[in-house]
Formats: C-alpha cells, sequence, structure tokens
C-alpha cells in the first residue's frame, strides 16, 4: 500500500551531501599511478620492439639489452611498488610512488643513454607529484629528478651523449622552471579547493538550520509533539490516501478532564508537567504508522492508520486506562483522566465532517461522566441517501 508515514510527509526533501567526492582519496589515486606506471612497462615493451626492427644491433643483443634488462628492472620495481604500497599506509604511500616513478624515469633513461630526448622523462616524478597538490610533495619529487641528473652527470652517462657542464645547468634550470610553473598551478588548486569546502560546510550549516526550522514549525515546543497546523496537513494526506488507496484510518481526540482545576489547584507549571506526561504516554503507546499531536491546549490527536478499527479503539482505550492508573508526580502522585472521541473514516465523508463526528463523540464522553471513550457512529451514507431519495 503506497502513503505516507509521518516523517516522509514532514521532512523536506533534501539530500545530505558528499564531501567524500571533494576531498583526496589517498588509495584510490596511487593505485591509479600505480596502474599508470605498469602501462609504462607494456608501452616501453611495444617501443623496444619497434626499435628492434630499424636497430643495427644484433637481434640477440638488442632483446637482451633493450628488452629483457629493462623489463625486468622494471617488473622489480613495480613489484616493490606494490609491496610497498600494501605495507604502508598513510601519506608515505605518496612518497613511495614519486620514487617509484624517480626510479622508472631512471631506469629508461639510463638504458638509453645512446637516446638524447629521453632525458624529459626525467619530468615524470615532478608530474607524478602533482597529483597530492602538496609542496613538499613536488620539491621531493624536484629533488629526486635533480638527484637522477646529477648521479647520471657523475657516472658519466653524459659523456656519451656530449653534454657539458652548462648544458647540465640548463636542464636543471628547466626542471626548475617547470616545477615553479607546478607550484603556481598547485596554488590555484588549493584555492579552488578551500573555495569549495567553504561552500560546502556552509551549505550543511544551512541544510542543518532548514532541518531545525521545519521542525520547529511543525512541531509542538512544550511536549515536541506535531501541532495543529501539521495535524490538518497530515489528516488530509491519509484521508486523501484512504479515498485513493482504501488506507484504513481511524481519529481519537484526547482531551484532559477538568485541567483548568488541575492549573487552578496546582499551578500553571504543574499543568505544563502533566501536557509533557500524557504526551509521553501517547509516545509509548503508538506504533510507527500512527500519527500524534498535541491539536490544542489540553487536547491531543491520534490519527491510525493501516489497522482496523477494532484494534485502534482498544489502543485508544489503552491509553485511557494507562492515564488513569498513572500517578501524577506533580499533583502529589494523584492520576489524570482523559475523555476521548473516537472514529472511523467513512469513504466520501470529507474531512470536517469526519472531525465534528469524533469531537461530537468526545463531547458525549464529557457530558457522560468523563475517563471514558465514546465510539462515533458511521454516518448515513449521503450519496447512497440521494440515491435513495
Ligand atoms: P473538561 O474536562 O471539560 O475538558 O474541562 P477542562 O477544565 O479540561 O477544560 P477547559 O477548556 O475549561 O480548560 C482547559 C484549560 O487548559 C484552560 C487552560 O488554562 C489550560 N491550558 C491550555 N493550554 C495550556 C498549557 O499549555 N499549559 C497549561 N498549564 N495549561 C493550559
Ligand atoms: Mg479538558
Ligand atoms: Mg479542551
Amino acid at each position: 500500500m503506497v502513503y505516507l508515514f509521518p516523517n516522509e510527509a514532514m521532512s523536506p526533501g533534501v539530500k545530505p551531501m558528499d564531501y567524500e567526492s571533494i576531498t583526496y582519496n589517498r588509495y584510490r589515486w596511487n593505485r591509479m599511478l600505480l596502474n599508470g606506471f605498469w602501462s609504462i612497462l607494456v608501452l616501453t615493451i611495444v617501443l623496444e620492439s619497434l626499435y628492434s626492427t630499424v636497430s643495427e644491433l644484433p637481434r640477440t643483443q638488442f632483446i637482451i639489452e633493450y628488452m629483457v634488462r629493462p623489463s625486468a628492472l622494471l617488473l622489480g620495481l613495480l613489484l616493490m611498488a606494490e609491496l610497498g604500497l600494501r605495507l604502508y599506509n598513510g601519506r608515505y604511500q605518496d612518497y613511495i610512488v614519486i620514487l617509484t616513478s624517480t626510479l622508472i624515469a631512471f631506469t629508461i633513461v639510463y638504458i638509453h643513454n645512446t637516446i638524447n630526448y629521453l632525458i624529459l622523462a626525467l619530468f615524470l616524478p615532478i608530474m607524478v607529484s602533482i597529483f597530492y597538490f602538496q609542496i613538499k610533495k613536488l620539491l621531493f619529487a624536484l629533488s629526486n629528478t635533480l638527484a637522477s641528473l646529477y648521479i647520471m652527470y657523475g657516472t658519466n652517462y653524459f659523456a656519451a651523449n656530449d653534454i657539458s657542464i652548462v648544458g647540465l645547468i640548463t636542464i636543471t634550470v628547466m626542471f626548475c622552471t617547470f616545477t615553479l610553473i607546478a607550484w603556481g598551478i598547485l596554488s590555484r588548486g588549493k584555492e579552488l579547493h578551500s573555495h569549495l569546502k567553504s561552500n560546502f560546510e556552509r551549505n550543511q550549516e544551512l541544510l542543518v538550520k532548514t532541518i531545525w526550522m521545519d521542525k520547529l514549525a511543525k512541531t509542538d515546543a512544550l511536549t515536541g509533539l506535531y501541532n495543529h497546523m501539521t495535524f490538518h496537513e497530515y489528516f488530509e494526506k491519509l484521508i486523501d490516501q484512504h479515498e485513493r488507496y482504501g488506507l484504513a484510518l481511524q481519529l481519537a481526540i484526547i482531551d484532559i478532564d477538568n485541567f483548568k482545576r488541575v492549573n487552578d489547584t496546582y499551578g500553571h507549571r504543574a499543568g505544563d508537567a502533566i501536557l509533557k506526561s500524557v504526551s509521553e504516554l501517547l509516545r509509548s503507546k503508538s506504533r510507527v504508522n500512527d500519527f500524534i499531536a498535541r491539536y490544542g491546549g489540553e487536547e491531543f490527536a491520534v490519527l491510525f492508520t493501516d489497522q482496523s478499527s477494532k484494534e485502534s479503539l482498544t489502543v485508544a482505550e489503552q491509553i485511557r486506562e494507562a492515564l488513569s492508573k498513572l500517578p501524577q508526580q506533580s499533583l502529589g502522585g494523584e492520576p489524570i483522566t482523559v475523555s476521548i472521541g473516537f472514529g472511523e473514516y467513512s469513504t466520501a465523508e470529507g474531512k470536517e465532517h469526519f472531525f465534528n463526528r469524533v469531537d461530537t463523540a468526545l463531547y458525549q464522553a464529557k457530558n457522560s461522566g468523563r475517563n471514558r471513550t465514546v465510539l462515533s457512529a458511521e454516518p448515513p451514507h449521503e450519496t447512497e441517501q440521494s440515491q435513495l431519495a
């Protein structure tokens, strides 16, 4: 059966935002980078196969020197990185990934020392470090790159490439310049991130405020039950559900007996305590499908749905009986009593007619001595009547 439960009917259609989407997910990014490194390994094998067709070296020598050796080295590096990522959690993972990228670049450049332009591969750690959006990781990558460069220079790698000390300085300046640009990109990104974050926090605050205000507008401050206005909103919706889907609907109007006398004798504060105590009892006796409201001063309304009139009437009677036996502290242990008007909604009856009918039953309960529940008679069916006439 399709109908609205109180909470659904009252809460605004707002969804909490997901901050995860704008925060950094370390594991996911590092996994992606490592996958990227694995594809570098595949790519080098593919490229070497292409080179093998144009190389003048004997085939076996080429395969050993330029295919087996680098691939084995890269494979070893990647396996170590995979292990490192599993062993270390937290920010060390990021450094492991940057270091791996340095060693990959170093291996590729060093093994192909006859190919000048491969020196560009040393940019790899700097590029990788940008992913982390942290200056210290960018600087770590730059120092890795420069260390690789100077180790190569120190081990005479450049002798084959004829790169002078001026060339070395130029390459150093190039790497530093690129790092500075990357630094700028990071700063811009950080600016955007903090903007996004403060927007997100403002939205969250607003959401909490909206929910809070919504609750304030819909409930009664003293008892926390739904207020008069909300009762009518919900009452209408439930009648609509009855008319469309045949939802069983009963109403009980509960009025505290001689409440004025309680106030006059024990004071207004004692009266308030009674109202709270009655609301608590109503709450404890209700099920999820019931809707309880403080209708007016010392008057409460309960809408029962999705159960038979007999079952709901039993609950109403239980409420009345329980209250009549519940010692009230603020009245020196004396209980209070309530009178209840009860009725079941009849198809096409209309909200006003139904409410008045149950209110009349309450009036009868009062007039016939209080502390009792009066069941309202089913109304004569007007359409049937007019048809008969
Ligand atoms: P009956 O048995 O016929 O219902 O008599 P009653 O005295 O309960 O009814 P009446 O309508 O004469 O009085 C209701 C009283 O409820 C009057 C009003 O001061 C009191 N009342 C209404 N709202 C509050 C409230 O929020 N706190 C307190 N303490 N009293 C309230
Ligand atoms: Mg009363
Ligand atoms: Mg009253």
